[in-house]
């Protein structure tokens, strides 16, 4: 733990002006801006605060340390689609790729027009990415590309799609190596940042509930890491607990609404593919995506560790089993779609966890498909020898005739469908019904209870999302702090 960050452990009793739920990247920007605005802030998170580097990535103890559920979390449906959420200080941007994507310009203008968000210039929030991107230090990795991600490149360029290095949040310490480069996650740059403008970061707290009468909310329930059950007093709340947590929470606290209903993601398909020469890298990710169909669907690399590349072959075990000892040789990736169903989080009571559900349409599973098929295409253009996607019953691929082979055999419901990006649970806008929260976060019907992270994005974006929840949340909290938290 860095020195000078004052990380506490939550207690029975605590007070603030300001208190945030969850330190991800919509509680970490809104506690710095509002701590600087000089707000009394309290930020209380569920997880702990673990170091950087001293877990390894995607390893066993990292899933049991900093996601929530160590990462075995699913929304229910035809197919179910496994979902990731970090639960520790600093949320998602502790375990994520770090891939940094704007919000697009269109998709800004299309969510002021269709969600009736007020107030709201694109240009505004591309202002505040701007500033964002100096403070997480997004930039390209120097050196050579690494040869998963060379695989992506290579074989896009054969095909003539557009692809491209993605910019990273990432600090390196030689202009001309990636060796050593550390994420600049929350817990890096606007966690230390806010408290030193005076907030206070209490970890192993969870909130299980609002107090809240007529809308006003003026305490918070919680059970500290201990089993221990607390009380947390405050003026103003903003609930940052991530697209999934924040509206379990608020209906955990009897408020409805909009909330929960219209659950957004980016579905993913895999395959693992094996190459001649060993390319295996098993602590980071490629840094290519491929964008020729974009914003429907786009290609990338995953985490290729051992673990992960048994992962992808299993759901054909019996057959791809044997590959597995040459994992060396290989490296998994995805294709992602921007998805039009839509999927629901509902608080059970006596549950601590919400029953999460979602609903692929037929367009999305016919995306899957020549999604799939067609990053089987790019990887044998890239000269894979062998491509093993992940769904029952799937066939090994090695040539042109296999992929159509593939392609038909194909089925979404067959398939490991995954997702990491999950938004949209408490749309933000004055449109009547479809949004939750209005166009500054204020949940619709309440005082003083604000939402300020991914759930407040109105449709998945298309792109990696935290870029996104980061200026909204930034913007947010500035005008609550311009306002005093008063409705403008
Ligand atoms: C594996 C993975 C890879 C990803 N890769 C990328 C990428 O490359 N680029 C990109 O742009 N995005 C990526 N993302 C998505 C990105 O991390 C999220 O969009 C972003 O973190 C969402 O921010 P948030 O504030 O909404 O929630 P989070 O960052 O998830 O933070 C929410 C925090 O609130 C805490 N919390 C929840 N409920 C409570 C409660 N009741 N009481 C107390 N605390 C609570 C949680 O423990 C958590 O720490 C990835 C995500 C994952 C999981």
């Amino acid at each position: 733990m860095p020195p000078d960050v004052p990380v506490q452990r939550a207690t029975v009793a605590m007070d603030a002006e300001v208190l945030v739920i969850g330190s991800g990247a919509g509680g970490a920007t809104t506690a710095s801006v509002l701590a600087e605005a000089g707000f009394d802030v309290l930020v209380v998170e569920e997880g702990e605060w673990v170091e950087q580097g001293s877990v390894v990535p995607f390893s066993l103890e990292q899933m049991d340390r900093q996601y929530r559920a160590g990462g075995v979390t699913v929304a229910l449906g035809l197919p179910s689609i496994a979902y990731t959420e970090g639960r520790c200080a600093g949320g998602g941007t502790e375990v994520n790729s770090g891939l940094y994507w704007r919000p697009p310009g269109d998709v800004l203008e299309r969510w002021r027009d269709q969600f009736q968000i007020v107030d709201f210039d694109p240009a505004d929030l591309l202002a505040i990415a701007d500033e964002v991107e100096r403070d997480i230090s997004v930039c390209t990795a120097p050196g050579a590309y690494s040869e998963p991600s060379e695989v992506l490149r290579r074989g896009a360029d054969k095909l003539g799609w557009r692809n491209g290095e993605i910019p990273r949040w990432m600090s390196y310490p030689s202009a001309d190596d990636a060796a050593g480069g550390q994420r600049q996650s929350m817990t890096r740059t606007y966690l230390p940042r806010a408290m030193r403008a005076g907030a206070r970061l209490a970890v192993g707290c969870r909130v299980d509930r609002l107090v809240t009468r007529h809308g006003t909310a003026a305490s918070a329930l919680t059970t500290l890491a201990d089993g221990s059950k607390g009380t947390i007093t405050f003026r103003h709340v903003f609930v940052c607990g991530g697209a999934i947590q924040s509206p379990a929470l608020l209906q955990r606290s009897g408020i409805h609404g909009h909330i929960g209903r219209s659950l957004a993601v980016h579905p993913t398909v895999k395959l693992a593919a094996r190459f001649a020469d060993s390319l295996n890298v098993p602590d980071d990710v490629p840094v290519h995506q491929v964008k020729e169909f974009a914003p429907h669907l786009s290609f990338g690399g995953s985490a290729s560790n051992p673990g992960l590349v048994a992962l992808t072959l299993l759901d054909q075990w019996p057959t791809f089993r044997n590959a597995i000892t040459q994992w060396e040789q290989m490296s998994v990736y995805y294709a992602a779609i921007t998805s039009e169903g839509l999927g629901k989080v509902r608080s059970v009571p006596h549950m601590k966890d919400p029953i999460v559900t979602y609903g692929l349409t037929w367009r999305d599973r016919a995306l899957l498909r020549s999604g799939l098929a067609r990053l089987a295409l790019l990887m044998l253009e890239a000269g894979a020898l062998e491509v093993y996607p992940s769904f029952k019953g799937a066939p090994s691929v090695r040539n042109r005739r296999d992929v159509a082979t593939m392609q038909q055999a194909f089925s979404a419901t067959k398939a490991s469908v995954m997702t990491v990006h999950l938004c949209s649970t408490v749309p933000m806008g004055e449109l009547e019904g479809r949004t939750g929260a209005d166009s500054f976060g204020r949940v619709h019907g309440c005082t003083n209870i604000f939402v300020n992270d991914a759930s407040l994005l109105p449709t998945a974006p298309g792109v990696n999302p935290q870029a996104s929840v980061m200026a909204f949340a930034i913007r947010n909290a500035r005008r609550f702090a311009a306002t005093g938290g008063r409705r403008a």
